[in-house]
């Protein structure tokens, strides 16, 4: 909880996109981080230190796929083999079929590893040589293909982050073409999904037992967008993290090696040796724009969520928005936030060309001046017109080589964002981690016992103050009191739904953070105020509190909680399908069908939380009725504020802000003159 606080402490309630509306200057992004409106993660700022962390962590979860990796690695070093050949080919094209020139393999200036080829075509006609190339060539592309295109399912990437992380996540693919690439491909294909999946299951189960507070914080869209999106780019961090650096790295020692010992003998190779270096030396340059790439990046998945945020809560509101006139208002709050993250986009793009240029930039003097040296050889007669597309050859292999890691870099960045938002979710805690214990709860005998227990909200509202309180099994406990009382806080600390910020709770005398959360929830059946019920059938809504249910289990539940007469109406009986949340039920049906569902349960304690708010005085009657009957052998606990359900229960409980004020059964309490339960009731014409 503390953990939870600072973080509330920290926020920061700007609304950016209303800046934004003012300030369109292009380096804003630059300089500010934004804030979209979220609770939990509101500090996403990352130094190099957190981006280094965070990437290194990504790469830890090769764990969900080790053997498919290993598998993608060795594919993988199959597209170095093009490099080795391709320039030399050229270089015997021009030298020996073009110009003619007899081809002596003792005599002829070329790297260690083309001598089997060499052997092979000396003191062949020019023709016949080509056809040997050609054949050579001919092999090479069926089984790797060459280094210009590799192997993928063709599909277009957009820029944003949906079709990005689709395509991350379906695509795969492969440097190499020919069969080693489709073989590569369907490798990578299942490698990606294996790795995605994991985390998504991983951050999902996370997710869903996200403790009481914590899901009053985030927001929905910005879950999805975090399971959906973020997820997939944590594939792209390993293999750029490890594929594409090491096999730059391999390409330049073997490209350096292969300048030195053929021109070695020249004091030009060293100039050919520096234009090679030159290449990592650009890439130092894009570390610069590493800090606003991810900031940028940050902001824009912040933005990303925020907008399905606002999907998720109009959409979910329409109703309201609709009867409110609200559509226009509505209408603008979407496109505003969808606006903005176009144009956190446009800065991504712009730095992205921005940095190919520089690449560019750089690649051309080398070029122009690796040219100038080489010919001056070949007029002087050291080096042949060969050796030209040689040396060419390897260069513009090394200049793609690159392009890619520049852009690697900040596409790093990009990931970093990603894996921090999925990672701030695995850490987050959740119920079961940390704040239950590990024992577990026998089967509840004598009751629960609550001392001194007080209860604050992450926001620093203290809801429940001092709180004593002795339930005993078979009784019927009511929990009354003026709205915002804190009744619905204090019934959430029994279930743990919520943890008492002082005092201890304790179960048969077993203090319940010592007791592991599942165990004590399987003992306590909760009906909310609010229904929640899923667009399923009636059948599937009760199977889902307890999958053991038999049908006279449920059938007797909901004849209990009087469901009977409107599920004979309905078109399938128990197997009816529901509406949206249950929408297709009045509410009253829908509350009756919840409270069928708590008893379904069967659990040791039974909570309910205003059952009788939307029924008609004759139905309450006879759920009130049967509340004497279920607290056999139980604990029931019911929130209420009508009287005629109230004064049923064994004791009363009375709350009013946060402090018990009153305690005992109806009787007793309105016997006494200065209670402030009976001027709770007289006030309310009881
Ligand atoms: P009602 O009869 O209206 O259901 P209640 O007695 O059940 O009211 P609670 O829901 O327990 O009242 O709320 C008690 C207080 O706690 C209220 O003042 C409310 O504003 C505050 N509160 C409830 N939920 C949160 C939350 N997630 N964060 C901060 N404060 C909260
Ligand atoms: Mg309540």
């Amino acid at each position: 909880m503390g953990r939870i606080r600072n973080w509330f402490e920290n926020r920061r309630v700007d609304s950016a996109l209303d800046t934004t509306q003012k300030d369109h200057s292009l380096l804003r992004g630059f300089t500010q981080t934004d804030s979209f409106g979220e609770q939990l993660d509101t500090l996403p700022e990352m130094n190099e230190r957190e981006t280094a962390q965070m990437l290194l962590r990504g790469l830890g979860l090769v764990r969900y796929a080790k053997g498919l990796f290993a598998a993608k690695w060795v594919m993988s070093a199959a597209m170095v083999i093009p490099g080795l050949f391709l320039g030399w080919f050229g270089k015997i094209i021009t030298d020996h079929i073009i110009l003619g020139v007899p081809l002596v393999a003792d005599e002829v200036n070329f790297p260690p590893h083309m001598l089997p080829i060499l052997r092979a075509v000396e003191g062949r006609e020019p023709m016949e040589i080509m056809l040997f190339l050609v054949v050579i060539t001919v092999i090479g592309l069926f089984l790797i293909g060459t280094r210009a295109g590799g192997t993928g399912a063709g599909l277009y990437q957009g820029r944003d982050n949906a079709s990005r992380a689709e395509n991350a996540i379906s695509t795969g693919g492969s440097g190499a073409g020919g069969i080693w690439g489709i073989i590569e491909y369907y490798i990578d294909v299942r490698l990606t999904q294996r790795i995605v999946n994991g985390v998504r299951k991983h951050l999902f189960s996370r997710l869903i037992r996200s403790n009481m507070t914590t899901l009053d914080d985030q927001r929905v869209g910005d879950r999805l967008y975090r399971v959906l999106y973020d997820t997939p780019m944590l594939y792209t961090c390993i293999t750029e993290l490890t594929f594409s650096p090491f096999f730059v790295l391999v390409n330049v020692g073997l490209t350096l090696y292969q300048i030195w010992y053929t021109y070695g003998h020249m004091q030009e190779a060293l100039y050919m040796v520096l234009c090679v270096l030159m290449f990592p030396v650009v890439l130092l340059a894009t570390l610069p724009f590493a800090k606003h790439i991810r900031r940028v990046s940050q902001n824009q998945r912040a933005a990303g969520s925020a907008a399905t945020n606002a999907m998720e809560e109009t959409m979910d509101n329409i109703t309201a928005v609709q009867s409110l006139g609200g559509m226009e208002q509505e209408k603008q709050r979407f496109s505003k936030r969808s606006a903005h993250t176009y144009w956190r986009e446009r800065l991504n793009v712009a730095v992205w060309v921005g940095m190919g240029l520089l690449i560019e930039i750089v690649a051309w003097p080398i070029g122009f001046f690796l040219a100038w040296v080489v010919a001056v050889k070949v007029i002087e007669g050291e080096m042949t017109v060969g050796d030209f597309f040689a040396l060419f050859g390897l260069f513009m292999g090394l200049r793609g080589n690159f392009q890619g890691m520049g852009r690697l870099w900040i596409n790093l960045q990009d990931q970093a964002a990603a894996a921090r938002r999925i990672f701030f979710f695995i850490d987050y805690p959740v119920d079961g981690d940390g704040e239950g214990g590990a024992s577990e709860l026998p089967e509840i005998r004598d009751g629960i016992t609550l001392d001194d227990v007080s209860f604050t909200y992450p926001g620093g509202q203290t809801v429940l103050k001092d709180i004593d309180l002795e339930i005993q099994m078979n009784n019927v406990v009511a929990f009354v009191g003026p709205t915002g009382a804190g009744k619905t806080s204090l019934a959430y600390l029994i279930p743990g739904f919520l943890r008492p910020s002082e005092g201890t709770i304790r179960v048969d005398g077993l203090d319940l953070s010592d007791v592991s959360t599942d165990s004590l929830r399987d003992q306590v059946a909760y009906v909310f105020q609010e229904h929640m019920l899923f667009s399923e059938s009636i059948r599937s809504n009760l199977l889902i509190a307890n999958p053991n249910a038999t049908q006279e289990q449920m059938l007797e539940a909901l004849q209990t909680a009087s469901c009977m007469d409107f599920i004979n109406e309905l078109p399938d009986g128990i197997d009816t399908v529901l509406g949206r949340s249950g929408d297709t039920l009045s509410v009253g049906q829908q509350q009756r069908l919840c409270i069928a569902r708590g008893l379904v349960r069967d659990a040791k304690v039974l909570i309910l939380d205003e059952p009788t708010a939307a029924l008609d005085p004759q139905t309450e009657n006879l759920l009130v009725h049967s509340l004497r009957d279920l607290a056999r052998d139980r604990i029931v606990i019911v929130i209420a504020h009508r009287l005629s359900t109230i004064r049923r229960a064994d004791r009363i409980v009375f709350l009013e802000n946060g402090e018990i004020r009153d305690h005992g059964s109806h009787d007793e309490l309105m016997a006494r003159e200065d209670s402030p339960y009976r001027r709770f009731v007289e006030l309310q014409g009881g």
